[in-house]
């Protein structure tokens, strides 16, 4: 994944060139992993670009960083206003957004409660989540299991975390697979390595809850809204692994993603990838985030230019 560099970085309250965005080597973050994220996307729309559930992101963001007592310096209103002043800045019809907030450099060691607290919007043209060049993507199951709600917060989307992330992709990718899909310690499905999971059958639509250890992802909430609006059954629910390989459809979807079909799952080919049903909800999600439904233009934040 290459990624293009934009002329800036918004940084504790001011834009700065993109190279010279820097930490100090001691920066408590990079040492215990110390840190909250959010990826957000911005979509061209026929009024220009919009950020897509901007607010939910910065909730989150709020949210995680609560969860792990790191006090935020700026608050959701801030946060946005800055967002939108990047996203002009770097002159991006659209682009994905990294929010993100760290312990930087006080002191060393475990104690997090002297070293300051850094906040960072970086954007990129594009970046994709997945190398699979839009067709239905491969999925092998992990060796590595997801970390537990007890050994760290899942519902927080912090950076240490993903270490666990990073594993199970690794592993996937070595392999010759496009993506993991995590078990958590019952053995439920929880989720893959950067999207939340869905099983079709039947017509119902099902996907693991937070107590399986997946992040409450909001593109998982929007693809809920989009099928609760379609009429169709959705069970937010535990899954099995066999929940999956007997799907008639299964899809991933997150932020960078998108919603994207799988092809098979531990060389189980799934009957249709894509299924109707996961057309449907790529299309109209694809509305969603292009503006072009207006039901859902509340979710878009527009930029201006
Ligand atoms: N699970 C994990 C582990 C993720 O990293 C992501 C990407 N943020 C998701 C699910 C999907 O979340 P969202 O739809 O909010 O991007």
């Amino acid at each position: 994944m290459s990624l293009s560099e934009a002329s800036v970085i918004w940084m504790d309250g001011a834009l700065v060139p993109w190279h010279e965005a820097r930490v100090h080597v001691l920066t408590h973050g990079l040492h215990y992993g110390t840190g909250v994220l959010e990826g957000t996307r911005v979509f061209a729309t026929a009024e220009g670009p919009a950020v897509f559930r901007l607010a939910d992101h910065l909730r989150r963001l709020e949210r995680s960083a609560r969860m792990l007592r790191i006090d935020l310096p700026y608050g959701e209103e801030e946060l946005a206003r800055a967002t939108v002043d990047l996203v002009r800045a770097n002159g991006h019809e659209s682009c994905y957004l990294r929010h993100f907030a760290f312990l930087g450099y006080g002191a060393m060691g475990l104690d997090m409660r002297s070293s300051p607290v850094s906040t960072v919007i970086a954007s990129w043209d594009s970046l994709a989540a997945l190398d699979s060049g839009g067709r239905a993507i491969r999925v092998k199951t992990s060796s590595w299991q997801r970390t537990s709600p007890n050994a760290v917060p899942n519902a927080a989307k912090a950076t240490g975390p993903y270490l666990n992330s990073v594993l199970a992709r690794r592993e996937a990718t070595d392999a010759g697979y496009d993506e993991a899909l995590l078990l958590d310690a019952e053995g439920f499905v929880s989720e893959c390595s950067s999207e939340n999971v869905f099983a079709v059958r039947g017509g119902v639509l099902r996907t693991p809850p937070a107590s399986a250890g997946a992040l409450e992802g909001i593109t998982q909430d929007t693809v809920l809204t989009l099928a609760r609006q379609l009429g169709v059954e959705v069970r937010v629910e535990n899954l099995l692994r066999s929940d999956l390989y007997a799907a008639d459809e299964v899809f991933v979807c997150g932020t960078a993603a998108g919603v994207v079909p799988v092809h098979s799952l531990d060389d189980r080919e799934l009957p249709d990838a894509p299924g109707d049903l996961t057309k449907r909800l790529a299309d109209l999600y694809e509305a969603a985030v292009s503006g072009a439904e207006p039901r859902y233009r509340g979710w878009l934040t527009p930029v201006g230019r």
